[in-house]
């Protein structure tokens, strides 16, 4: 199994996924912009683990 982390870019909507353990992804690859955030799912077990809630907007 492969776990990786899912990206999204607000600003051209460019996903884009990272394998777990490349460090952190604050940018998106395209259009360079600072406006993404996680969309990885998670493990099938529930998303205590993961925090991946962004604060102020959520979806
Ligand atoms: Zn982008």
């Amino acid at each position: 199994m492969e776990i990786y982390r899912e990206f999204e870019c607000f600003s051209c909507g460019y996903k884009w996924r990272v394998p777990f353990g490349t460090g952190r992804v604050f940018t998106c690859p395209k259009c360079s912009s600072l406006k993404i955030r996680r969309t990885n799912p998670g493990p099938p077990k529930g998303r205590g683990g993961w925090r991946w809630r962004l604060r102020g907007r959520r979806r």
